[in-house]
């Protein structure tokens, strides 16, 4: 008897940013696999099994989940915010290429991706053509995410950087805004979301020109803003943010 994987996207941190399909996905489960942190946030019941590890397993849990699954036993995957960015599910396939084939069924359950969480919290900068773009060079070389991030503001995108910052990653972050600054205005707004949804979120938005790595942690994405990205006077204090739909001539 063949088994199932789900991967799980559990969104950006509060519960209510979890979706129907992602609940009833952990119910179906009986192993539930991912990094300790985000498995806490999917609290399991007395008949289901937790696998916790480290987050630098991914490939080693993505096997585990497959295995089991062949064994015929029904596994939940969990991921923060959306599993296919920057996440498990696309790790889970690079496992399932490795293993020669599928042996058990597959779900990928979607999930609010950090961006997305953030932009809404902001208001819309994500109104026009954008992108996301992980500043991490564990995964590829640095000239890689500069060469991006250059073509991108060259194409003026509006750009989301996930993994800004780590205590191992201290200075790619400000490599990047000094980047920024060579091809975009000085007042163009750029926001930092931490802990998006969590108890201790923060939110600011600062111009281009006063933006610093230190206004980032692990938990922040980064958004910074096109060419047309504006912000206006918030009720109480603060700006909201947003990206017109038009560009260009279009607007004209
Ligand atoms: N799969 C996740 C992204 C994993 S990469 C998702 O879809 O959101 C990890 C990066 O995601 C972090 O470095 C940070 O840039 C971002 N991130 C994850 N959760 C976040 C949150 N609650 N608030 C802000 N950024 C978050």
């Amino acid at each position: 008897m063949s088994g199932h994987v789900y991967v799980v996207g559990l969104g950006p941190g509060d519960e209510c940013h979890r979706t129907p399909a992602a609940d009833d996905a952990l119910k179906r489960a009986r192993h539930l696999v991912g990094y300790g942190p985000y498995l806490a946030r999917a609290p399991a019941r007395d008949d289901q099994v937790v696998h916790a590890s480290d987050n630098r397993e991914e490939l080693d849990r993505a096997h585990h989940a497959l295995r089991l699954a062949a064994g015929g036993e029904s596994v939940a995957v969990v991921s923060s915010g959306d599993a296919g960015v920057f996440a498990m599910a696309a790790t889970l396939f690079e496992a399932l290429e490795a293993q020669g084939g599928e042996e058990c069924g597959i779900t990928i359950v979607p999930g609010v991706t950090a961006m997305i969480a953030a932009a809404a919290r902001i208001g819309a900068p994500l109104g026009h053509d954008f992108c996301a773009i992980s500043l991490s060079d564990n995964l590829k070389p640095w000239e890689t995410v500069l060469q991006r991030v250059r073509a991108a503001a060259e194409a003026d995108f509006v750009m989301a950087f996930y993994n800004p910052i780590s205590k191992a990653r201290p200075w790619q972050l400000g490599k990047v805004l000094d980047l920024l600054r060579e091809v975009r205005a000085p007042d163009t707004p750029v926001v930092f979301a931490t802990a998006v949804s969590r108890p201790d979120e923060r939110i600011a938005v600062v111009p281009l020109a006063e933006a610093e790595p230190g206004m980032a942690d692990m938990r922040t994405v980064v958004i910074a803003g096109s060419s047309a990205t504006r912000s206006v006077p918030r009720a109480g204090e603060g700006v909201w943010v947003y990206t017109p739909r038009r560009a260009g001539a279009a607007s004209a």
